[in-house]
């Protein structure tokens, strides 16, 4: 049977003859065939798989040197356009819609001869954090199905934790890859902002928008990163610093790390999460690392301001859903304009959706802009500046992903404020643009799994990927 460890051994298995492009997608497709409760697809492109597979086998059998991808089964994250599939933000407005062009981010997965199995259930518009509210119905975390998967990726998170690919693509503007990462007991990195690009990448909220990657290892995650960052002409805020790739880590280097006292003494942090990681603390004192507690009164303010700014700028990028240029259409006979967009937007968008368009548009408005808007605008610069202060002096800051292991199905979704409150560890990366990662290290008495996360300078994923290499190495 098909075994998948990493794509390194995987590559090796193909040039040795153990296995083939079409053994790993037929295996793959049986195992999603089986875990069809999930939900954790929208769509499966079982027959382009089985034929780009086909492919890859006649060209590696023909002597042709393996590209970086190749036969590498990925599944993506159904806000990332890929030519001539369907791409709906996992929402009833763009139902029907197909890509006309590739997101460069995955284009350049085809590059290298990546094969896209198909596309992952998540959050509306990838807004949430537990993949409820999604037009497609929710997904099951795969280790207890009673229990969210986290979002707004969640899908894509199921799709590695219970081995339905071997990587899959995310987005990241608020935590939706490092969250359903630490709830699901995987690996899930967030870039900096810019690194990978956002042409083709559906908008929620653009400075904060940001493609990250699921996988089991960080080897694999570090390659696809490497494949997937750089300049693009389609996107001015796509970095283009260098060429950016993985070496390995001096196992003697000892990091100088920070956490914050606010954090780790948060009231809404579970007991257990806390204690494990006040353990590892001590561990990684004594084997010589400089681990120090510093203060950071501004992490009250990381919540508001966030969705303060996140709102405005979704209910600016989601007004071209009118059903005119874009989107569902009204079958109501509706002769005056605006009521037809308007009934349109009523029918198309999901509650939340709608919870938040109206949100970001008083805060846009007139008599609110400079009581809300300008002033996180504000707390996001004093975040920015006090960050690179604490990266002047420490390599890496560690904090939970998430206050709480993955909750119940339905414990959150009445409460939204509840729901935006336990986005307190990772919004802060997001607002300041620094790479972050969760990695799973440990596992709760209530038989969940939970992660580190780990954050580092803004364009340091290489410090950020060894030191999570290092972490996740000690823990086996
Ligand atoms: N939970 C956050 C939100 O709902 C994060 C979403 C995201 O990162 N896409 O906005």
């Amino acid at each position: 049977m098909f075994q998948f460890r990493n794509i390194k051994h995987y590559h090796h298995d193909l040039t040795e003859n153990n296995t083939t492009c079409i053994d790993a997608v037929q295996y793959y497709l049986q195992q999603i065939a089986g875990a069809k409760n999930l939900n954790a697809f929208t769509e499966v492109f079982s027959d382009e798989a089985l034929q780009q597979a086909a492919i890859l086998d006649e060209k590696r059998k023909s002597g042709e040197p393996l590209k970086k991808l190749h036969g590498v089964v990925i599944a993506i994250k159904n806000v990332l356009c890929y030519k001539g599939h369907e791409v709906t933000a996992s929402s009833k407005m763009l139902k029907g819609f197909k890509s006309l062009y590739s997101a460069t981010a995955i284009q350049r997965l085809l590059d290298e001869d990546a094969i896209i199995i198909g596309n992952c259930n998540c959050d509306e518009f990838a807004m949430g954090s537990s993949n409820e509210n999604s037009a497609y119905g929710n997904v099951l975390n795969a280790l207890d199905n009673t229990k969210v998967p986290g979002g707004s990726s969640g899908g894509s998170a199921v799709a590695v934790q219970a081995g339905l690919c071997m990587v899959s693509l995310g987005t990241d503007t608020g935590g939706s890859v490092r969250q359903p990462a630490d709830f699901c007991g995987i690996i899930g990195l967030k870039p900096s902002y810019g690194r990978i690009s956002r042409y083709g990448l559906i908008a929620y909220a653009s400075s904060f928008d940001q493609v990250g990657i699921f996988g089991n290892s960080v080897s694999d995650i570090a390659l696809l990163l490497e494949i997937m960052s750089g300049g693009d002409e389609y996107d001015s805020t796509a970095l283009n610093v260098g060429k950016w790739s993985m070496s390995h880590n001096q196992a003697s280097k000892k990091y100088k790390i920070a956490y914050f006292k606010e954090a780790l003494h948060h009231p809404s942090l579970d007991k257990e999460i806390k204690k494990n990681i006040l353990t590892l603390v001590k561990k990684l004192r004594s084997e010589g690392h400089t681990i120090t507690e510093i203060d950071f009164d501004l992490l009250d303010y990381v919540v508001p301001a966030y969705y303060v700014l996140t709102t405005a700028e979704a209910s600016s990028n989601l007004s071209r859903y009118d059903g005119i240029r874009y989107g569902h259409q009204t079958k109501d006979n509706i002769k005056e304009l605006t009521e037809f967009y308007k009934q349109n937007r009523t029918e198309g968008f999901g509650k939340e959706v709608q919870r938040r368009i109206m949100l970001g548009t008083f805060v846009l408005s007139s008599g609110y802009y400079d009581a809300y808007f300008s002033k996180a605008q504000q707390v996001r610069r004093l975040l920015v500046d006090q960050t690179d202060k604490i990266f002047a002096d420490y390599e890496a800051v560690i904090m939970p992903t998430s206050p709480t292991t993955a909750f119940e199905i339905g414990n959150k979704n009445s409460d939204p404020v509840a729901m935006y409150l336990a986005d307190i560890f990772t919004v802060f990366a997001n607002l300041t643009g620094i790479p972050g990662i969760s990695i799973p290290l440990f596992k709760h008495s209530n038989g969940m799994p939970f992660g580190l996360q780990v954050m580092t300078k803004k364009t340091d994923e290489l410090t950020l990927l060894q030191l999570a290499d290092l972490l996740l190495e000690q823990q086996q």
